[in-house]
């Protein structure tokens, strides 16, 4: 048995007013989805933990199997798994972006997360800068894309000072810096390097990008997942145009495949995700395809947006991927890793829809369509990690 796990981020919402109180979901055109739900299997799944923030680090560990209350760590680990950093276990790491700021002080307010989408062709040799100016025995800058890098503190994993809040600079833009430039100051070794980091920036006559500002956060200790396929006996891969998904699957020794054209957008390159998924599943046995535009356009508040990036997942990743494995012992789960409500532009905790089918599959589910509201009539999976071997259990016994 092949196992096909797609996933589409942020897709799951609430109704809208705009589309007659039906969600995106509902108002999309998904032939396919609504197709396997009438012979397939329905649910809902809390991917998120009670209590964790719910992002998509969070949530994607969850459904790769992994539960994130016991191994996940924080961002910049993840990130640093994508980047193959080599770390040490009392490494602490940190997401570092640069970012633009009035002033680094309990006066100053975060003007821009990105420091105006700054291109990575400036942010990597200003990174490298800082690292030849104040890189050290403790400290080290590691450039990434974009604004956003890593920054590794030796030795802090666990320390009584690395357990401060920063907030994620994009939670608050135009807003106040005041609370997490005082929990800066805790950690006296980091306070003093992103005041002295900052103001080289500032500064420096030949940056002439909007960066003046360095921004650790989310950190935590080197993440160490268990190996994917001891844990559940399948070779797999991830294919995303997303780090941080890239980073879950190297850190569990699955392959992360890049796809040129992968942009997370409307645009992505389908076919090549697509044409990816076949071709590792020739020898391979369980793949994670990941698409980010439903999630995009949730954060913008864009319902037309939100509706057509669905109606592509169904008709460009779905329909072709079942088309190519039809005759073939394959399972497919579809689902989102969380809610991106339309109403929110950001995620929501909520449990998510799935979809579960393989060919042959007698459980149907009396459903006509797939969407949040039939979903709510389906299984119940409460703990997110759990709906990998359950849909092992599952179609195993069907196959
Ligand atoms: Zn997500």
């Amino acid at each position: 048995m092949k196992y096909l796990f797609l996933i589409a981020d942020g897709m799951g919402d609430w109704p809208l007013d705009e589309l007659n109180a039906r969600t995106p979901l509902q108002a999309a055109e998904t032939p396919n989805m609504d197709a396997l739900a009438r012979q397939g299997i329905v649910g809902t799944c809390r991917t998120v933990p009670a209590g964790m923030p719910p992002g998509s680090d969070v949530a994607n560990m969850s459904l790769m199997g992994f539960d994130p209350a016991r191994h996940h760590t924080g961002r910049g680990p993840i990130e640093a798994a994508a980047q193959g950093l080599e770390l040490e276990d009392g490494d602490l790491v940190w997401r570092c972006n640069l970012v633009t700021v009035s002033e680094l002080s309990v006066n100053g307010f975060m003007h821009d997360y990105s420091a105006g989408h700054i291109p990575t062709d400036k942010a990597v040799p200003l990174i490298r800068g800082l690292q030849a100016r104040f890189g050290s025995e403790r400290f080290t800058f590691h450039p990434g894309v974009q604004y956003r890098h890593l920054l590794v503190q030796k030795g802090a994993a666990g320390a009584d000072e690395s357990n401060i809040h920063v907030q994620p600079p994009h939670d608050i833009t135009d807003k106040s810096i005041a609370a997490s430039v005082e929990s800066f100051k805790t950690n006296p070794p980091l306070f003093d390097l992103v005041a002295r980091a900052s103001r080289w920036l500032a500064e420096d006559p030949n940056n002439d990008t909007k960066a003046n500002a360095i921004w650790p956060w989310g950190q935590g200790k080197p993440l160490r997942l268990p190996s994917f396929e001891q844990t559940y006996g399948l070779k797999g891969a991830v294919i995303s145009a997303v780090d941080l998904i890239k980073g879950l699957g190297r850190a569990a020794g699955m392959e992360a495949i890049d796809v040129p054209g992968a942009t997370g957008l409307l645009d992505t390159n389908y076919a090549g995700k697509v044409q990816a998924a076949i071709d590792f599943l020739k020898h391979g046995d369980f793949v994670f395809v990941h698409l980010e535009g439903p999630d995009e356009c949730g954060h913008g508040g864009d319902i037309d947006c939100k509706v057509e990036a669905i109606a592509r997942f169904d008709r460009l990743v779905l329909g072709p991927l079942l088309e190519a494995m039809a005759g073939r012992q394959a399972t497919f789960l579809v689902t989102c890793d969380h809610l991106t409500p339309i109403a929110l532009k950001t995620h929501h905790a909520d449990p998510v829809p799935f979809l579960l089918w393989w060919p042959g599959c007698m459980k149907p589910s009396g459903v006509e369509s797939f969407s949040e509201h039939t979903a709510e009539m389906g299984e119940r999976i409460a703990k997110g990690h759990a709906l990998l071997p359950w849909v092992l259990a599952q179609a195993g016994r069907g196959a």
